[in-house]
């Protein structure tokens, strides 16, 4: 880069110590625009200013140019992704910058290799996936990156990755010329090449979406590699959103893949046998950290422990954030117990160096559980429960440590022995530790009242897995509680859940549908909500006043599939109603008396 290169397609320009333009190409006044009287800092978004202070600080220590990714305000109220090159000035006290805008600049495929940790934000925020395919050995390896991981769709030889996507059907039949020609264009690796074709390869066998695939060869000595960036074009109507950028595998707090991501991630990795260990953690005491500096600072710690784990973690391993203070991790290569030792202890140590200013000795800490692929079982549900329950025993024993699962220490985990209930559930992800943490927050909704209402619904709706629950109730039957807070768009009435015909469907007060299609003709205003709002299965249940009369409602929808609540889900269900009307029976009665 040259500064007196004033016709370069970037910005370029020269900075003070404080990041004050001082000099520059045309394109460089035209990016800061109004605000050439304040530093650079200004255009920076918030999150980004640290980074930016790093990497000038860094400039300071080394006489070679730093390279950030730093997001900068454009002139359309949003932000753009920044390459920012910056050096020390050769003649003056100050800097020497470069800008590359990587939003609006898919070209810049062809420095993708030397620029990858650069590129990681905008990948991860285009939702685009990247590959590399290695014609000396037929190698393949497509995946998505995460902020800081790179979390792998597949990693399998060509050929047979290409088989896979034609016998599962995975491109559209219209498109299987081009997908061909894609195939035959990524072994040859001559020419520079966009496809577009539509399929469901990304998002897993769900519904179709349109790639463009853009390939380029690389040498990397006299190895020869063929790369490219495969994005999801957009629909421009409706609103489908992309699964890789948006709530569905990506949890926007932490930016480290959610629950539904991290399973899926997990189980496929487990079922390819890699020699892998699941570790589940869960922040000790959060909810006093919540109580005592507040839900904020909660949220601060929360994504202080994600960070720690992605950086201890790095590249052995992919992370995922489950539920409110817990995650999961999968560690790759764990064969040498030592290593997986020093992550873990790693993860523990710096979690309790976080916020020493803050909590003082009340250290932030964590528990640990782990179990091991191809040791403890070569099933991830099973290796999911083992993990759970070697947190549980870390929680247990005074929290604040790691256990790796042992038959022979923790006793064997015999779990065709619970059950044909207790099996099914555990099947559908509930664990000890679920229904544990359930039943606490149960008893502070009868010691506490109905404040506790969503911790409640949230812990219920994690332990049915489902994804909706909500609360009726009062005179006018007012929704007094729901979890998530994002209900149904179109919902009907809440007294038409009052109906004669609806309710002799329900037995001791409460009522099961596994399909709701079963309500198309006897009750089609319901099953029309119902429908509109993709309600697959139900799980509902009356409350009533002290006299006996109908006064409230509690429904449990789940949206993904069809299935059926097993009984002690039901159970579950029924005693947790139970409760609740109690509860809210007490509150009114104690209202009515104050008034
Ligand atoms: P334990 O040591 O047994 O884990 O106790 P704990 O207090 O950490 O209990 P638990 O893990 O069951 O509690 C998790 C709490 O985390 C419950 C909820 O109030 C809180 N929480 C869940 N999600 C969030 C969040 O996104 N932000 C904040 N600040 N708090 C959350
Ligand atoms: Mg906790």
């Amino acid at each position: 880069m040259s500064i007196k290169n004033i016709e370069a397609i970037y910005p370029v320009g020269r900075l003070d110590k404080g990041l004050l333009v001082v000099g520059g190409n045309k394109r460089m006044y035209e990016f800061v625009g109004e605000y050439i009287y304040s530093p650079l800092y200004k255009l920076v978004l918030e999150k980004d200013v640290d980074r930016l202070k790093n990497a000038v600080s860094l400039c300071d220590l080394q006489p070679e140019d730093v390279e950030e990714c730093v997001h900068f305000i454009n002139g359309r109220g949003g932000y753009d992704t920044y390459l920012v090159i910056l050096r020390r000035a050769g003649n003056f006290d100050g800097y020497e910058i470069e800008l590359q805008n990587v939003s609006e600049n898919i070209g810049q495929i062809e420095k993708i290799s030397s620029r990858l940790g650069m590129l990681r934000d905008y990948l991860t925020v285009s939702g685009s996936a990247l590959f590399s395919y290695r014609p000396a050995d037929g190698w393949f390896k497509l995946f998505w990156m995460d902020y800081e991981q790179e979390v792998e769709i597949c990693d399998m030889p060509f050929e047979q990755w290409r088989e896979q996507i034609v016998g599962n059907k995975q491109v559209s039949e219209k498109d299987r010329e081009v997908f061909d020609s894609f195939c035959e264009a990524v072994k040859s690796g001559n020419q520079e090449q966009v496809y577009i074709f539509r399929g469901n390869i990304l998002n897993g066998g769900k519904s179709e979406e349109t790639y463009r695939v853009k390939i380029q060869s690389r040498m990397y000595g006299c190895q020869k590699r063929v790369l490219g960036v495969w994005s999801v074009i957009r629909k421009r109507a409706g609103n489908t959103t992309d699964v890789y950028t948006e709530g569905n595998h990506l949890d926007s707090m932490t930016k480290m893949l959610n629950r539904k991501g991290i399973m899926e991630y997990a189980e496929a990795k487990v079922a390819k046998g890699a020699d892998a260990a699941v570790i589940m953690l869960d922040i000790d005491n959060f909810k006093n950290v919540n109580d005592t500096f507040g839900h904020p600072f909660g949220d601060a710690v929360i994504t202080a422990v994600a960070d720690v784990i992605k950086k201890v973690v790095g590249n052995s391993g992919v992370a995922g954030r489950v539920g409110g203070d817990e995650f999961m991790v999968i560690l790759n290569n764990c064969g040498d117990e030592l290593t997986l030792r020093n992550h873990l202890r790693g993860i523990k140590m710096n979690v309790a160096a976080l916020f020493p200013d803050k909590v003082g000795n009340n250290r932030i800490t964590c528990s640990i559980g782990v179990s091991r692929n191809n040791v403890d079982s070569d099933n991830f549900k099973e290796l999911y429960r083992i993990a759970d329950k070697a947190l549980y025993l870390a929680k247990e024993k005074g929290k604040n440590r790691y256990i790796i699962y042992k038959p022979e220490l923790h006793g064997v985990l015999r779990i065709s022995e619970a059950n044909e209930d207790l099996t099914d559930i555990k099947e559908a992800f509930y664990s000890e530790r679920d229904l544990n943490t359930f039943n606490r927050s149960l008893a502070d909704l009868v010691l506490q009242g109905s404040g506790e209402l969503p911790e409640v619904l949230e812990q219920m709706a994690h332990v049915l897995t489902v994804s909706r629950v909500q609360v009726f109730w009062g005179e006018e039957r007012q929704s007094v509680a729901a979890w998530p807070l994002t209900l149904m768009e179109n919902p009907c009435d809440a007294f038409c859940y009052e109906k004669e015909e609806y309710r002799e469907l329900f037995q001791n007060d409460m009522l099961q549908i596994g399909n709701v299609n079963k309500l198309e003709y006897i009750m089609p205003e319901i099953y029309g909500m119902y429908r509109e709002n993709k309600v697959c299965s139900i799980l509902q249940h009356y409350l009533r006043d002290g006299k006996g009369e109908i006064r409230g409602f509690v429904t449990v929808e789940e949206c993904s599939q069809i299935r059926d609540f097993p009984k002690l889900a039901m159970q579950i269900f029924e005693s947790m109603c139970k409760v609740l009307n109690a509860v809210l029976l007490r509150e009114e009665a104690n209202a009515n008396k104050s008034s």
